[in-house]
Parts: structure tokens; sequence; C-alpha cells
């Protein structure tokens, strides 16, 4: 333990050394779970629950092979992590993406348990991915190659047991075809209820309103309830984001109606800057014609150091994982870090940039909102009924703001920053369940 100068380092080693695991200090599943037993070391919970949350459930890999359009053949490797399922069913994205690794899948799994905890929805934690550039596919081969794994999953989901929704790469086509595949499979009995196998699908089939603006959505309303306190006032801020795809567009998309200002975008194809302003809606509009958002023809091309360093009153990272390094966090002017997407920001960056005074917004609040209305839409599923647009936002506006609130006031009850306060809101909840429950046998 002595290369360990953090708390949560310290706590991550302690148990990883009795559960004779070894992890590397910037292994980005060992930072996350390190974060998450710093914060259970705050409460008096038991010993066995930072053993139960230390690792997933259940970890399964499946491999698929599927005939490309020219007649070849490829073999893909799928994984879906179900981290635990204390609190109902396991629920979580699928990721496609060329570059997707074990340990990013469970850390994105153990998230889903601390974001349902904290928004108090009666779901588990699981996440899954399949390596593949969904980009390179034909629509026919992204078919085929979505059915062979939902097929190859099996019974490892289920509306009742493991309730997948798109991440990147994935969308309501790609969760269609995971619905329409596992209702082929289902017993005549169950083939109602079976299309809430997955959330996010398409309106037409099953889907519910305001599930695509879901994430969003929610990060509005976490904004509108902490921003006041912070002496910020949404109209007059500008704000950058990495990342313009679902979460990034929408977010833009729906900021901007409040009179917020997008002054610099970065996404896998370049970046881009305007300081009078980028128009959300004309952007999302460029990216789905052209696949990013070099190009843009009203605004300029930056540089990465460029956009890290241009000042901005909040930086909403909306892209993967660890893009918020101490390098980049050593360049950013920002006030407010606002995590669109699921842990951007390493530790040694959030920890310098805390030093610096800036708020930061942790993912597990932030973006619930995506996984808020797929519990609607499921429990939509289940009763048969459609909910109009309006009272998807209003009660998405409930469960967000009541996070928002139960964050604060954890943070200040466990005198700890918002990350923290985030966990230990999440692990309370899940340890009076646990004492309710018990652990079987
Ligand atoms: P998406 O596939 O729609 O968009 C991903 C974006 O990331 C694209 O704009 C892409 O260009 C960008 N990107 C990829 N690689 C990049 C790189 N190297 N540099 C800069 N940008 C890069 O995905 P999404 O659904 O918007 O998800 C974004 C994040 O939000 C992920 O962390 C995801 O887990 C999280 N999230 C998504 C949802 C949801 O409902 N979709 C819900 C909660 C959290």
């Amino acid at each position: 333990m002595q290369d360990c100068t953090t708390p949560a380092c310290r706590s991550a080693r302690s148990i990883f050394l009795e559960l004779q695991e070894c992890y590397e200090e910037d292994n980005l599943y060992f930072q996350t779970i390190g974060s998450v037993l710093e914060a259970a070391d705050k409460l008096a919970v038991p010993h066995r629950l930072k053993l139960i949350l230390s690792q997933p459930k259940n970890e399964i890999m499946v491999h698929c092979p599927v005939q490309m359009d020219d007649g070849s053949w490829q073999l893909f490797k799928g994984y879906r992590v179900q981290h635990n399922n204390v609190l109902g069913p396991y629920k979580g994205g699928i990721r496609y993406h060329h570059e997707v690794k074990l340990d990013e899948v469970k850390t994105l799994s153990l998230l889903m348990t601390m974001k349902c905890a904290l928004a108090r929805l009666p779901f588990g934690g699981a996440k899954g991915a399949l390596k593949v550039d969904p980009r390179t596919l034909s629509a026919d081969e992204l078919m085929r190659v979505t059915r062979r794994m939902t097929a190859a999953l099996g019974t490892n989901i289920g509306p009742d047991y493991d309730i997948p929704a798109p991440d990147v790469g994935t969308d309501a086509r790609v969760m269609a075809w995971m619905a329409d595949t596992y209702i082929n499979f289902a017993e005549s009995s169950s083939k109602v209820t079976a299309r809430g196998v997955v959330t996010g699908k398409p309106l037409r089939f099953g889907g519910s309103a305001g599930r695509e603006k879901a994430t969003g959505q929610g990060l509005v309303y976490v904004l509108e309830t902490l921003l006041p306190g912070m002496g910020l006032q949404i109209d007059q801020l500008s704000f950058s984001l990495i990342g313009y795809g679902n979460v990034g567009s929408w977010t833009a998309r729906l900021l901007q109606p409040l009179g917020a200002t997008l002054r610099t975008v970065m996404d896998h194809t370049g970046a881009i800057h305007n300081p009078k302003g980028i128009d959300a809606e004309t952007l999302a509009e460029y990216v789905t014609q052209t696949g990013g958002v070099a190009g843009y023809p009203h605004a300029e091309a930056i540089d990465r150091e460029t956009f890290y360093a241009t000042e901005v009153d909040l930086f909403i990272p909306a892209a993967l994982e660890q893009m918020v390094d101490l390098p980049e966090a050593r360049t950013m002017r920002c006030k407010v870090l606002v995590e669109a997407a699921n842990a951007p920001t390493t530790p040694k960056a959030e920890r310098h940039l805390l030093e610096k005074g800036v708020e930061v917004l942790p993912a597990i609040l932030c973006n619930a909102g995506g996984v808020t209305v797929s519990y609607f839409e499921w429990k939509q599923n289940r009763q048969s009924e459609t909910w109009d647009p309006d009272e998807v936002d209003a009660r998405l506006r409930t469960i967000m703001s009541r996070s928002a609130e139960r964050v604060l006031q954890t943070a200040e009850r466990l005198d700890c920053n918002l990350r923290i306060a985030s966990y230990a809101a999440a692990i309370e909840h899940i340890n009076h369940v646990y004492e309710v429950r018990g652990v079987f046998p």
C-alpha cells in the first residue's frame, strides 16, 4: 500500500489485497471502485457490503460468428457484466465500440448500480458491449451482428432479469432488433411483456416519449437544481462539449432555448469553436449528415489543446471515459465540470480541478436521466400504457431534482465532495436493502 497517496487508492488496495486481486493504479475499474469504497468508509456499513460491491456478480463473455455482405466471416466478442441486483433486475446500456475492454464494462456496470441506487430506481446495475466499430458495418450486417449477440446472451437477459438499453454506438434501431430477436425466442405466454427486455426502443414499438432526449433533459434538470446555489444562472452561461452524439447534442439543444451559449465542441472527427456561439440545432443536422463536427461551416476548426483551454462556464464531457486527465485539467478554465459521460474524469484531474475551485458534478447524478426514462418505458411496457411527453418530463424532473438535493445534503452531512457524496447516498440505500433482505444464504 506504499504507493497509495489517496484514501480512494488505500480503500481499494486493502479490499483487493483481501481478494488477492491486483490492479494498476491508473486502471479505470480500480479508480472507480476506489472512490466508491472511499464513500463506503465514510459510512458505518458492514465490511461484507464493501466485499460484495468490489466485484460484479456475473461477467459473461460471448463470441458471435457472423457472415459479412461480401461472404467473409467475422467473429465478434461481446460482454455482459451484471454488477449487482439487490434493488431489482440488472439494468444498463449496450455499447458498440472497437476498443472496448472488460474492465471498462465492469466499471460501467458498477456505475449503473450506483446510479440506480442514487435515483432510488428499482434496478441493479449492468453493462454490455460488443467489440465492433458500427460505422464500418452495413445496416444488414449490424442487424445480423445484433441478432446473433442477443441470441448468444439468451436467458442472461430478460424483462424481469436484465434489461439492456442504448449507449455509445447503439440506438433505438439496435434496441428494436434486440427486442424482436428476444420475442422470437420467448414462450408464447410471455410474448406480450417480452419487448420490455430492452428500453430505448422506437416510440411505435414500445418506446417511451422523451427517451431519446432523456439523458440531456435529466442533466438540464440537475443544472436547474444546483447552479443557482453556486451563484450561476443558466441564461448567462457559456459551455463546451466533448461528444455530439445522443447525450452531447441533446444537452446542447435543451440548454440553448434556456439562453446558454455553446462555444466549442470536440468529437472523434475534430474540434470547432465560435466565440459568438454555435447553433445547436444546425450542428445536430450537420452531424447527422456527415457523421461528425469537423468541417462545420459556421465555426472555425481548432486543435485539441485549444479546445480544452477555451474559457467557458460549464465544461461538459459527453463522449468516452477518462477524456479529462491531469494534463487537460491543468489547462482547463471553467467554473463547473458537468459529467454527462460516464467516468470522464481521472482522480488526478478531479483533485486538480477541485483544488483550483472548479465544481465537479458527478456522472451518476448528471446522466441518470437516461435510465430513469428507461424505467418509465419498462413500467409502461408492463402495464401496456403510453404516457404523454409532459408526464414523462414532470416525473423525470422530480426524480432528478430529488437526487441532486440528496447529493447536496449528503455532502454537507459527511463533509465531502459531490462525487463521494453521490456514492455515499447510493451505498446507504443499498446497505439498507441488504439489511432488510439479508445476504443469501
Ligand atoms: P453516442 O455514440 O451517441 O456519441 C458518442 C460521442 O462521442 C460522439 O459524438 C463521438 O464522436 C464522440 N467520441 C467518440 N470518441 C471520441 C474521441 N476519441 N474524442 C472525442 N469525442 C469522441 O453516445 P452517447 O449515447 O451520447 O453516450 C455518450 C456518453 O454518455 C457515454 O459515456 C455513455 O456511457 C453516457 N451515457 C449515455 C446515455 C444514453 O442514454 N445514451 C445514458 C447515460 C450515460
